[in-house]
């Protein structure tokens, strides 16, 4: 089928842009090389609202959110799989100092509403959620295939520019290339997928790493982070260490059947990334993930809609250009 907008790659982003575009009757061809590579493939698709050791929000969760569970279920109906997960975690007091922030941030009321009770072990997290991120790429991908919309196989970007108006970078580790005064940095991250037997399947457990059940008697255990590294490799490393988070996590037998590594793409200022190339507007881009793709790919699809149909600016905190502004301002 031939378009005039193109989206290279089909992994969360271009999955949700994709959907997107389609939902607003803007005709797209989408291309992607294989989810080989893919992020995508090896995430577990947690939203969870409460992250990191000083226990913050995640940026605008509030408001993107609704946006994202607006989206998954929408999808859900036009793909007819189950995709959106409510879920809670428990999250373990890594020791006294984060006992202390906790108690604080309670008081203060800086958690609400995604904060539940708390005891001296460890407090609930509420409306966290778990995407089925391999049934949606695998849907999306059958749709688009049996419409003559996806192709697969690798882009070569001077060719995709030539024979389409627009052409939108959704490829991510794999498209930094073309944006390059974006100051891109990578992340190597790890999962295992065990087996256990009497696990929640609505509650994730979290202590450092997180065990996420797929079923009651599947998890996912993750995920590690090596800043700078930039290989999808799996290594022995990981696998000990989440082992003994799994050991500690679950306090009873598991079994290992699978292990995948993945490379997240992020930014300096822990923000995402979308908008047109300052000097090549045919070019545009969605992506800088990290570790929220999840969170933030909806409510990115949904601006560039809003971005074709009605000219309307990316948010000034996600577009683009605010690095080639950082840059003029230090030189
Ligand atoms: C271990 C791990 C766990 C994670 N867990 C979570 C989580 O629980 N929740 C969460 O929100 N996020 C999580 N993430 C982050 C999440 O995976 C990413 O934010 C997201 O998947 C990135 O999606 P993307 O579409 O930008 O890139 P990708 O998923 O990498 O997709 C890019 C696609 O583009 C294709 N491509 C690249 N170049 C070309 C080309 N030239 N031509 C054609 N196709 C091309 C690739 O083949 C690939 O299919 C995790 C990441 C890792 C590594």
């Amino acid at each position: 089928m031939r378009a005039d907008l193109l989206i290279v790659g089909q992994g969360l982003a271009g999955t949700l842009l994709g959907w997107e575009l389609e939902r607003a009757g803007i005709p797209f061809a989408i291309a992607d090389a294989g989810h080989g590579r893919a992020a995508s493939r090896v995430a577990a698709g947690l939203l969870n609202p409460i992250t990191g050791r000083r226990l913050v929000k995640s940026w605008r969760v509030e408001t993107l959110r609704p946006i994202a569970r607006e989206a998954y279920h929408g999808l859900e109906s036009m793909l007819g799989v189950p995709l959106w997960q409510e879920m809670r975690v428990r999250r373990s007091f890594a020791d006294e100092r984060q006992r202390t922030v906790f108690a604080e941030k309670q008081r203060s009321g800086a958690l609400a509403p995604f904060v539940g009770a708390g005891d001296a072990d460890g407090f609930w997290i509420e409306e966290a959620a778990r995407v089925d991120l391999t049934a949606l790429l695998a849907g999306a991908r059958r749709r688009w295939q049996e419409r003559g919309v996806l192709r697969e196989g690798e882009v070569h970007w001077d060719e995709a520019l030539a024979g389409h108006e627009l052409v939108i970078d959704c490829a991510g580790e794999g498209g930094v290339g073309r944006f390059e005064f974006v100051p891109w940095e990578f992340s190597k991250g790890e999962v295992l997928t065990v087996t256990v037997e009497g696990l929640d399947p609505r509650v994730i457990l979290n202590h450092g790493h997180w065990v996420c059940p797929l079923t009651s008697g599947t998890a996912l255990v993750g995920a590690t982070h090596e800043f700078g590294l930039r290989n999808a490799v799996p290594s022995m490393s990981a696998r000990t260490a989440l082992g003994a988070s799994a050991t500690e996590l679950l306090k009873r037998p598991w079994t290992v059947t699978g292990q995948s590594a993945g490379v997240r793409v992020t930014l300096p200022d822990r923000r995402p990334v979308a908008g047109r190339h300052p000097s090549q507007p045919r070019l545009g881009l969605l992506g800088g993930l990290g570790a929220k793709g999840v969170l933030w790919a909806p409510w990115l699809a949904r601006q560039w809609v809003n971005h074709l149909t009605e000219g309307v600016p990316f948010e000034s905190e996600v577009e683009v250009g605010r690095f080639l502004t950082n840059r003029s301002s230090q030189a």
